[in-house]
């Protein structure tokens, strides 16, 4: 398919870090981020010209195709001219899709640059705002590209003023975003303009693009388009103003090359030593320094197993070299070095610093690992976590159909979450079943489909989704003592609502490394549950370990029924250790902490807390009545309803639970021309009218007895 010719090419301009570059093209769904893609596909020679837009390349999955969406990431190397230079674009594709916005992250950490890509009709929308704010959180630079100015011209048929004007608001809105989520140094270099060359107006479909200074170059004014498209003359435009010509020139002139990005990314994705000889190298992207690699994705292949595609941050890589692993441990030798050509890979042997790269032979990678020559992994620190936006609150149960393919499953289910780190799989012990959480429905059901795609004939029950709780109080409980089963330790607890910038102070604490044991602090998870030390008495290390193991036992899952606790602070208000080692240890004082900690908290007005996610609707204008029906049936708020010409736009917040199957309800009420979005929120407190029910519903579902115990059966 491709010329080994051309990956020569590709691979000597590779050489040079002046003439790479790292890009992602972000953009809210719909707004024509494949339609794009695929026309720089087929202009670098990859797909035939007249499929673009119908081939789809980079959407490879055939449920893609089916829905219309783009969910896996795939990348492509295209080599382009300017003024006599040749230049490498790494372009990374990225899903449009909120349920996928892990993916998004991912991907804006091993590129520059970013090509926002906003529909002219539709305007900014939230998953615009989202994506742009990721890119500025990992500092790639946006141009922006103003799409599908052809409907304002032939559907909306727009005077050139009215279009002027909504141009000018995209501009606005757009310079909004970086305004608000930009770092200081970069916030005024990075806000787009006209007379600055890094907007692009154009139509992706027509393909056809221009800046202002094209147009002036050229001598084409807006109202010489009108006319163009009056004539039906599209060639014409396509001639004289190439869509990917200008598109890969302001790419190559306003996006930063890896020298000239890593000067300032490395210090906001590494926390490491900037002056060692790593840092040095990171900081220059040096190809003779020690090799580093952040990966970003991985996937299995059926013929090469593990491929891990990141991005070599400093030195190079080649087949054979022993590489180190630091979030596993591990020592681990590279198979295969290639690079990304559309779904498929080329193998190049060795690739240097600033590039993006595929590597084969490590067994098992997690997306995020940073990878390092084995002669430095002593001086290495990796790379800063990548902090994702959304968080899985649905979750669906999976068994196999015959219990003999269980390991079968269980191997699958991890692939899965390792190739995925928005996924998440949990044993529910009560009842043997996996559990797949995800950040929506779309997720679980790609998700699912995965599952059937990589295990062939593996017959699976998936449940319908179900929605996580969160269990937590709304006063101070009573101060409550429990003993250990043997009888002879006692534990004092009292529960209280934890204070939330209470924990985000302790949180950047931790950070900053300042807790010590002395402040008493003794534990604090990720649902924002802590255990402070009232008692202040000597304890050895094992029974505090002991004591802590109890806490996160019970914060596990809570008495109510059985959820996770989340804002509960537990003091510990007294302790009574019997003196001989063998009447204490885990199996005793684990559980006398979690029945006390029970017994409190439900003397403390439990309640249930449930997600919600922020919502995002676009539909025609006249259909809004039926949208906000719906809306308003399934316990939603609208925010603001905005209308863009002939669509309008609601925000809003909806409980997760009742999202579930609104995605088709909504198609259908507007026959498939609304589009709803949704991501995670905040978590809040349930209506007590609805607590009792749900709270029955989830005991039933689990197994338990219906009643909620009594606070006094954890009394002693
Ligand atoms: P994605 O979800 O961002 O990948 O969007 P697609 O590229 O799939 O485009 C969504 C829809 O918009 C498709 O039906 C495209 O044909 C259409 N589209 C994309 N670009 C343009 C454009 O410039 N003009 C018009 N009229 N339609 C476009």
């Amino acid at each position: 398919m491709m010329k080994p010719a051309i990956v020569e090419r590709i691979l000597r301009v590779m050489r040079n870090r002046e003439q790479i570059r790292n890009i992602g093209v972000i953009a809210h769904i719909d707004h024509g981020k494949t339609t794009l893609t695929d026309l720089l596909l087929a202009e670098a020679g990859l797909i035939p010209y007249n499929l673009a837009g119908e081939a789809r390349v980079l959407d490879y999955l055939e449920e893609e195709r089916r829905r219309g969406i783009t969910i896996k990431a795939a990348n492509i190397s295209l080599l382009h001219e300017v003024n006599g230079k040749e230049y490498v674009v790494n372009l990374i594709d990225t899903p449009g899709h909120v349920d996928f916005t892990g993916r998004v992250t991912r991907a804006l950490r091993i590129v520059d640059g970013a090509i926002a890509i906003v529909d002219a009709v539709e305007e900014i929308m939230a998953q615009t705002e989202v994506v742009t704010r990721q890119a500025l959180n990992e500092l790639v630079k946006p141009v922006l590209f103003i799409n599908k100015i052809d409907r304002l011209i032939n559907e909306l048929k727009l005077t050139v003023e009215e279009i002027q004007t909504k141009i000018l608001r995209i501009i606005r809105d757009f310079n909004n975003i970086i305004e608000l989520y930009c770092e200081l140094p970069f916030k005024n270099k990075w806000k787009v303009s006209l007379s600055k060359e890094n907007i692009i107006l154009g139509s992706a479909l027509h393909k056809w693009g221009l800046t202002i200074e094209t147009a002036r170059r050229k001598g084409i004014r807006f109202s010489d388009i009108i006319e163009e498209y009056k004539r039906g003359n599209l060639q014409n435009l396509q001639e004289v103003i190439p869509l990917h010509k200008t598109l890969l020139e302001i790419i190559v002139r306003e996006l930063p090359n890896p020298i000239e990005a890593q000067k300032y990314r490395i210090p906001k994705i590494w926390r490491g030593n900037l002056n060692s000889e790593i840092g040095r190298a990171m900081l220059e992207c040096d190809p003779n320094g020690p090799t580093s690699i952040c990966v970003t994705n991985v996937k299995r292949e059926s013929r090469d197993g593990l491929i891990a595609t990141g991005r070599i941050f400093s030195g190079r890589i080649k087949d054979g070299d022993q590489v180190y692993l630091m979030g596993a441990k591990r020592d681990s030798v590279i198979r295969q070095v290639s690079i990304y050509m559309g779904s498929f890979r080329e193998h190049v042997r060795q690739l240097d610093s600033g590039n993006i790269v595929a590597l084969s032979g490590l067994e098992t990678i997690n997306a995020g690992e940073t990878i390092i020559n084995t002669m430095h992994k002593e001086y290495m620190t990796p790379f800063e976590e990548i902090t994702y936006i959304s968080k899985p609150v649905i979750t669906v149960s999976v068994e196999p159909k015959d219990p003999r393919d269980l390991t079968r499953l269980i191997n699958v289910l991890n692939l899965l979450s390792i190739e995925d780190p928005n996924l998440m799989v949990m044993i529910n012990r009560e009842t043997g079943e996996y559990l797949l959480s995800g950040i929506g429905e779309l997720h679980l059901d790609i998700a699912i489909k995965t599952i059937k795609e990589y295990e062939d004939n593996l017959e699976i029950i998936v449940s319908k989704p179900i929605v996580s709780y969160r269990e937590s109080v709304a006063k101070s409980g009573a101060t409550v003592t429990a003993k250990s089963p043997n009888g002879l330790n006692r534990i004092v607890v009292k529960v209280e609502p934890a204070k939330r910038s209470l924990s985000k102070m302790i949180e950047k604490k931790r950070n900053e490394e300042l807790i010590k044991n002395a402040e008493r602090i003794l534990n604090m998870d990720e649902n924002e549950n802590i255990l402070v030390d009232l008692a202040g008495k000597e304890l050895i290390y094992e029974d505090l370990e002991s004591i802590i193991n109890g806490f996160k036992w019970a914060c596990r899952s809570g008495p109510l029924c059985g959820e996770p606790l989340m804002r509960v602070r537990v003091n510990l208000i007294d302790v009574h250790l019997s003196d001989k080692p063998e009447q204490k240890g885990q199996a005793q004082i684990m559980p006398a902490v979690r029945r006390a900690i029970f017994g409190s908290f439900l003397t403390a007005n439990p309640i249930l807390l449930e997600p919600i996610y922020s919502i995002q609707i676009s539909a025609p204008t006249e259909q809004m009545g039926n949208i906000i029906n719906l809306v308003t049936k399934r316990r939603g708020k609208i925010s603001s309803i905005i209308q863009k010409g002939f669509i309008s736009i609601i925000d809003g917040f909806m409980p997760v639970a009742e999202s579930l199957g609104l995605a088709d309800e909504i198609r259908s009420a507007s026959s498939g021309r609304a589009f709803w979005q949704s991501v995670f929120s905040h978590w809040e407190e349930i209506p007590e009218d609805h607590l009792f029910k749900i709270i029955y519903f989830i005991r039933l579902r689990k197994g338990l007895p219906v009643e909620v115990p009594e606070a006094e059966i954890f009394i002693d």
